[in-house]
C-alpha cells in the first residue's frame, strides 16, 4: 500500500475493511483457512527465487541459509499446521462435577478478529509469515507490517501476498515508525510484535488503550554455557554455526560463551578451527557469510570489537557492512559488549569459576530468550533446568529448538511474553471459549435454589 495524504485515514480504512470482512464470517470456515495456507505454500515454493533474491539483497543471505531458516521453514510450518489443524480445532470435552450433572462442558477455539503482525528485519520472511500462518489458521483477518529495515523483502511481501491471499482478509502495510504508529492507534483484537524491547514497550502501551492482548517476541543476551569435560570441539562447531549464521543477527543466537574454569581457554582453538572450516580463512569472500543489515548497526557493533582480546576476526569494512566472525577472550562482564544484546558476529567469552557462579551469572540478569548448555553430566543438566529461567533451554545445540514444531517458541520476562508455532499459534490467535450445556429438563438445579433448608444444606455441602 502506498502511503500518501493522510496515513491515518488510509490505515483506518484498511483496518475497517478487514473488520467488516471478519464480521461477515468469511474467515471462519476451516476450508477457507486451509485455502489460504495452501496458496501461501505454493507461493513460497513456486517463487522461492524471488524471496531468496530479496533476502540476498537485504542481508546478503546465501540461498541455502534462506531456504533452511526462512522459506523452507515456512513451508514446513504450513505443512505441520495443515496436517493437524482439524484435530487442533476439535472441541475439547471436559468432565462436569456431580452437582451439575447432567450437562456437557467443552472448550472451543474461536478466532479473535483482526490481528496486527509487526515483524523485524533479521529473518524478514520467517518472522513476518510464521505468525501470519498461525493467525490465518486460527481464522483471523490479518494486517502484516513488515520491517522497513529489510526493504526489498518488505516490498516483495507487499507485492506477492495480495496476489495469492484473500485480500478481503489480509493486508500488507509497508512503512516505518509513522505507519506503525498509525496502525497502533487502531483497535485490533491481538497484536503480535517481534523486535526489540524498547519498541515492545511502545506496542504494549498502545495496545493497553484498547485492552488488546499482545504477544511480544523480544530478544536479549542468550548465553552458551560451557563446562569443562563437555566435548568442546563439537560444542565450538555448533556455537559457531548458531552464532555466525546471518552474521550473528539472530534473536536466538548464542550471544556470549559463559565458560566454566579452564573451558574458557580450552574452547578457543576449537572456535578458531570451526570458523575457518565454515567460512574459510577469508570469511569476506565466503558466499555463506552475511553482512550487517545497515551502516547504523555496523556503527553500533564496530566499537564492541575493542572490548576483549581478539582470538580470531576483528576485521571490518564499513563500505561493505562487513564484520568478520570475531571471538573475544578475557571479556569483562561490565564491558559494553556484555551490556546489551550484541546482535552481530562478535562472540565474547566470559569466564566463571564453577557451575554455581555460572548459574548465579545467568539468574542475576534479564531472563534470556534462549539458554544453551554444553555440560558434562546429567546432574549439571538437572541443575541448569531447575535453577535458571529462560524462554527456551537447549542442551547441546543452539537455535535448533526452532525446528521442533511441537514445542512453543517465546520469551519470558524481558525476552518477551506469549508463544507461538504450531498449536501454540492457534492458542495465541484464538479465544478459548468455554461452553457449558445443561438441559432445562429435568431441573436438577432445584437443590441449589434458596431457601436453604437443613436437608439441602447437608447435600450441597457434600456435593460442592
Ligand atoms: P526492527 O527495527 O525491524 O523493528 C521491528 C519492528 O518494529 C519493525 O516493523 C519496525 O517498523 C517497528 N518499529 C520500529 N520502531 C518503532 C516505533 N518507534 N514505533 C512503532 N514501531 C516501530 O527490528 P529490531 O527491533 O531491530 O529487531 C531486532 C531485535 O528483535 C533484537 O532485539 C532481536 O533479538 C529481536 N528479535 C526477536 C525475535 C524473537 O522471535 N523473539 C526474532 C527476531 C528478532
Amino acid at each position: 500500500m502506498s502511503v500518501t495524504g493522510s496515513v491515518n485515514d488510509e490505515i483506518a480504512d484498511t483496518v475497517g475493511g478487514l473488520r467488516a470482512t471478519f464480521a461477515t464470517g468469511l474467515t471462519g470456515p476451516v476450508e477457507w483457512r486451509k485455502r489460504q495456507l495452501k496458496a501461501l505454500r505454493r507461493l513460497l515454493i513456486d517463487h522461492e527465487d524471488v524471496f531468496a533474491e530479496a533476502l540476498r539483497a537485504d542481508l546478503a543471505k546465501g540461498a541455502t541459509e534462506s531456504h533452511v531458516m526462512e522459506l523452507g521453514y515456512l513451508v514446513r510450518e504450513i505443512d505441520h499446521t495443515l496436517r493437524h489443524l482439524d484435530r487442533w480445532l476439535r472441541p475439547a470435552r471436559s468432565a462436569v462435577p456431580l452437582s451439575l450433572m447432567p450437562s456437557r462442558a467443552s472448550t472451543v477455539y474461536e478466532p479473535l478478529g483482526t490481528v496486527l503482525v509487526i515483524s523485524p528485519w533479521n529473518y524478514p520472511m520467517n518472522l513476518a509469515l510464521a505468525p501470519v500462518i498461525g493467525a490465518l489458521a486460527a481464522g483471523n483477518c490479518v494486517v502484516l507490517k513488515p520491517s522497513e529495515v529489510a526493504p526489498t523483502t518488505s516490498a516483495a511481501l507487499a507485492e506477492w501476498l495480495p496476489r495469492v491471499l484473500d485480500d478481503r482478509a489480509v493486508a500488507v502495510i509497508e512503512g516505518g515508525v509513522p505507519e506503525t504508529t498509525a496502525l497502533l492507534a487502531q483497535k485490533f483484537d491481538h497484536i503480535f510484535y517481534t523486535g526489540n524491547g524498547v519498541v515492545g514497550r511502545i506496542v504494549m502501551a498502545a495496545a493497553a488503550k484498547h485492552l488488546t492482548p499482545v504477544t511480544l517476541e523480544l530478544g536479549g543476551k542468550s548465553p552458551a554455557l560451557v563446562e569443562p569435560g563437555a566435548d568442546l570441539a563439537t560444542a565450538a562447531r555448533r556455537i559457531v554455526w548458531g552464532k555466525f549464521m546471518n552474521a550473528g543477527q539472530t534473536c536466538v543466537a548464542p550471544d556470549y560463551v559463559l565458560a566454566v574454569g579452564r573451558a574458557a581457554d580450552d574452547i578457543q582453538p576449537h572456535l578458531v578451527d570451526a570458523i575457518r572450516q565454515m567460512y574459510t580463512a577469508e570469511p569476506k569472500t565466503s558466499k555463506d557469510y552475511g553482512r550487517i543489515i545497515n551502516q547504523h548497526h555496523f556503527d553500533r557493533l564496530a566499537p564492541l570489537l575493542d572490548d576483549g582480546r581478539i582470538v580470531i576476526g576483528g576485521q571490518s569494512d564499513r563500505s561493505d557492512k562487513y564484520i568478520a566472525p570475531t571471538v573475544l577472550a578475557d571479556v569483562d562482564p561490565d564491558s559494553r559488549v556484555m551490556g546489551e544484546e550484541i546482535f552481530g558476529p562478535i562472540l565474547p567469552i566470559v569466564r566463571v569459576p564453577d557451575l554455581d557462579a555460572a548459574i548465579a551469572f545467568i539468574t542475576a540478569r534479564d531472563k534470556p530468550l534462549a539458554l544453551y548448555a554444553f555440560v558434562a553430566s546429567e546432574q549439571s543438566k538437572r541443575r541448569v533446568t531447575r535453577e535458571t529461567s529462560s524462554g527456551g533451554l537447549t542442551f547441546g545445540v543452539p537455535t535448533a529448538q526452532l525446528g521442533v514444531q511441537g514445542i512453543p517458541f517465546g520469551g519470558v520476562g524481558a525476552s518477551g511474553m506469549g508463544r507461538y508455532h504450531g498449536l501454540y499459534s492457534i492458542d495465541t490467535f484464538s479465544h478459548q471459549k468455554s461452553i457449558l450445556d445443561k438441559p432445562l429438563r429435568p431441573d436438577t438445579m432445584r437443590l441449589t435454589y434458596p431457601p436453604f433448608t437443613r436437608g439441602k444444606n447437608r447435600i450441597l455441602r457434600r456435593l460442592t
